[in-house]
């Protein structure tokens, strides 16, 4: 009995398997059609001075609508960059940010906060990539200085050096480089250091351990004086509460971003909210002049 039993909870672990097989064939098919489809949608989540609390940032945050319901990016990525559709994906998600910039700036001029993007390996290793986001950036007139890639730690250690000559071609262009996920990684900093680089974006991991844990403040005061010393902007992700701003603020980190300001806003509540901060006053004025 014990080993019909056995058998059955084989039988049903194999099952179990081959659906989350499908489930990636479908998700893998249905990644090629998406763009076609309309089935992609943006999300900016703003990003905030830690002094003011104002405005000077979003993040595009990419989201899909399949037939079946919303997919999560931190499942569908994964596969589009397995598949290699990564790589369209990411020229539409670029243009986006482009015509984000663009849209922005018109509207708002120098306060108009800059748009930060995600970017990942798979993408630098496409030889069209520098090509194409030159001739996106053309074409949309957006402002190179004012558009981020954000990369991870993990992705820009693949091939470090590889990736330095690709990231200096896009840094020749006028595009900022960020590394997001900071501190997740095991990197040598020195080797992470030769990438030209604008800001460092903490990990959540050591946001969501500041009102916890002694380690979590220790690290986030260390790469705060080491990006100050460097000339990088500390940004931290995933503040979810006043006591976790309250430290971030008083060690040192520029800016902050997470569901205790705003969660990723769809493109027309993130300018209602751009208008109302303006008419506020409360975006960044001329003498608080970004320094990106
Ligand atoms: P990420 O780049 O580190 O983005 C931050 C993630 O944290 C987003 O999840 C955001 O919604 C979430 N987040 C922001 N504030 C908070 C907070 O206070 N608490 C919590 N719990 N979460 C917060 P999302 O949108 O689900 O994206 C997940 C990941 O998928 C991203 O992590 C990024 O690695 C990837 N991704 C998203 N859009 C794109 C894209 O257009 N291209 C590429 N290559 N990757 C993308
Ligand atoms: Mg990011
Ligand atoms: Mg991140
Ligand atoms: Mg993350």
């Amino acid at each position: 009995q014990a080993k019909e039993q056995g058998r059955d909870g084989w039988r049903f672990f194999s099952e179990e398997i081959h659906e989350q097989a499908r489930r990636r064939l479908d998700i893998t098919n249905g990644l090629r059609q998406a763009i076609e489809r309309n089935e992609f949608q943006v999300r900016f989540q703003p990003i905030l001075c830690a002094q003011s609390q104002i405005i000077r940032g979003a993040e595009l945050l990419l989201r899909w609508f399949q037939s079946g319901g919303e997919v999560s990016p931190a499942h569908f990525i994964p596969i589009a960059e397995m598949s290699g559709s990564i790589v369209p994906i990411g020229k539409w998600v670029f243009h986006q940010a482009c015509l984000a910039e663009r849209q922005w700036r018109e509207l708002f001029g120098v306060e108009a906060p800059y748009v930060s993007v995600n970017v990942s390996a798979r993408q630098l290793n496409d030889e069209s990539l520098v090509e194409e986001f030159r001739r996106l950036l053309d074409e949309t007139g957006a402002d190179p200085n004012r558009i981020v890639l954000e990369l991870t730690e993990t992705s820009l250690m693949s091939d470090v050096i590889f990736n330095l000559s690709v990231l200096n071609q896009l840094a020749r262009l006028g595009l900022r480089v960020a590394v997001d996920d900071f501190g997740t990684g095991y990197s040598s900093l020195a080797q992470l250091l030769r990438l030209p680089l604008s800001k460092l974006k903490i990990d959540r991991e050591f946001v969501d351990g500041l009102d916890k844990r002694h380690d979590s403040r220790a690290i986030v005061h260390a790469v705060c004086s080491m990006a100050r010393a460097m000339n990088l902007q500390v940004i931290a992700e995933g503040v979810e509460n006043a006591s976790q701003f309250g430290y971030l603020r008083d060690l040192g980190c520029d800016y902050v971003q997470g569901f205790y300001f705003h969660r990723p806003l769809p493109p027309e509540e993130f300018l209602a909210l751009l208008h109302e901060s303006s008419a506020a006053g409360r975006l960044a004025s001329s003498d608080d002049l970004y320094a990106l």
